[in-house]
């Protein structure tokens, strides 16, 4: 597979949204939308996908930014990772997101690549990226999902055909705070709740969010509904830096005298989407904060995991990864 130079696009750099609009409704899937580029270059340049015209939208101000709403943040699209890590207003009222954006890959990575393509990156699975014909991509088998198969990076949860996972650090983060997703297209603007903007193969194999081709995630928006909350966050990778997680976990609480009364928690790398861990929510609902509920809620968080056969150790590290969440937030 030649990885010297991308097939030919036509690239197109709008500067406003109307713009960007016209072109993604005018190529839908012969067209792809490039924010920092830092997932889709890999795809062009390793030849595993082609398209017809490259639609960049780092171009268009109107989707850049930190604003502070009536009830809220709003975060544009196009805001760089290391923007949101060195956010103060991130930082104060929603350290959590700051924390998750600040283990993403690297500093250089950071600093291109955007909170709207973080979560609507495409799966990490070798074969898929590899540029096999599984069903993912539009195949009939799944090669991660066989006795020999790689497949100690994959799920736990919700495996259907595909067993890739969500690889987004910034996503669970997200669905704790209870953010929305802003998206838009030709025939106007729908809200989306984070919870549901990630979808798993059940729902559609060839894709991971709700975005379709003529979609454009302009913003993100965090309700103040968690602002200042007590936060955990915590990515277990191979390495320190410049590596996805095996799992990651996020979660949000609202502690009054040593009492939990109120959490989202949520944990990355174990399921097509962002887990949203309701049993532990459960079980820890007006319980004390301490050492023996985050043992209880640790031993949970598994509840109804089907390992494969090189990812059981991830069983014990969600486990663990829960019940370190609980304790030491
Ligand atoms: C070496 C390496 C390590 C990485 N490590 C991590 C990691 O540890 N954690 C992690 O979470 N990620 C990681 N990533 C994945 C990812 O590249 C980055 O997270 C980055 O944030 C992606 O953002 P981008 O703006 O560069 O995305 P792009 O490549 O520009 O876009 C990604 C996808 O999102 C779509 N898209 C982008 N913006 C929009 C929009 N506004 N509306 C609709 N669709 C849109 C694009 O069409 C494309 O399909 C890594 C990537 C690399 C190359
Ligand atoms: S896990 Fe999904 S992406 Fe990977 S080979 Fe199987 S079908 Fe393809």
């Amino acid at each position: 597979m030649s990885k010297d130079m991308m097939p030919m696009f036509e690239l197109f750099q709008p500067t406003d949204l109307s713009g960007a609009l016209d072109l993604v409704e005018r190529y839908g899937a012969d067209g792809w939308k490039v924010a920092g580029g830092q997932d889709s270059l890999d795809w062009l340049k390793d030849r595993a996908k082609r398209t017809k015209a490259v639609i960049d939208l780092t171009r268009i101000a109107e989707m850049k930014g930190i604003r502070e709403t009536a009830d809220g943040l709003e975060i544009g699209a196009l805001t760089t990772l290391t923007e949101i890590e060195e956010s103060s207003l991130i930082r104060e009222k929603f350290a959590l997101l700051a924390g998750a954006a600040s283990r993403v890959a690297s500093p250089q990575i950071r600093n291109v690549g955007t909170i709207g393509g973080n979560v609507s990156q495409d799966a990490r699975c070798w074969y898929y990226r590899g540029g096999m014909d599984c069903y993912r991509a539009g195949g009939s088998t799944c090669y991660a999902d066989t006795p020999q198969g790689m497949n100690r990076e994959h799920c736990l949860f919700g495996a259907d055909r595909c067993v890739a996972v969500s690889p987004s650090d910034t996503a669970p983060a997200l669905v704790a705070l209870d953010a929305s997703m802003v998206i838009q297209n030709a025939d106007g603007e729908r809200v989306v709740a984070a919870e549901d903007f990630f979808i798993g193969p059940q729902v559609d194999i060839e894709r991971m969010t709700v975005l379709q081709a003529d979609d454009i995630l302009t913003a993100i928006r965090i309700p103040n509904t968690w602002a200042n909350a007590t936060f955990y966050f915590e990515k277990v990778a191979d390495r320190k830096t410049w590596d996805f997680a095996l799992v990651n976990i996020a979660a949000a609480m609202r502690v009054s005298g040593g009492t939990i009364e109120d959490i989202r928690i949520v944990a990355g790398g174990v399921e097509c989407v962002p887990r949203r861990l309701s049993v532990v929510e459960n079980v820890v609902k007006g319980s004390a904060k301490n050492a023996d509920t985050a043992k209880l809620a640790g031993g949970s968080a598994s509840r109804g995991a089907i390992p494969l056969n090189y990812n059981q150790f991830k069983i014990p590290l969600l486990e663990n990864l829960v019940m370190r969440a609980i304790r030491d937030a």
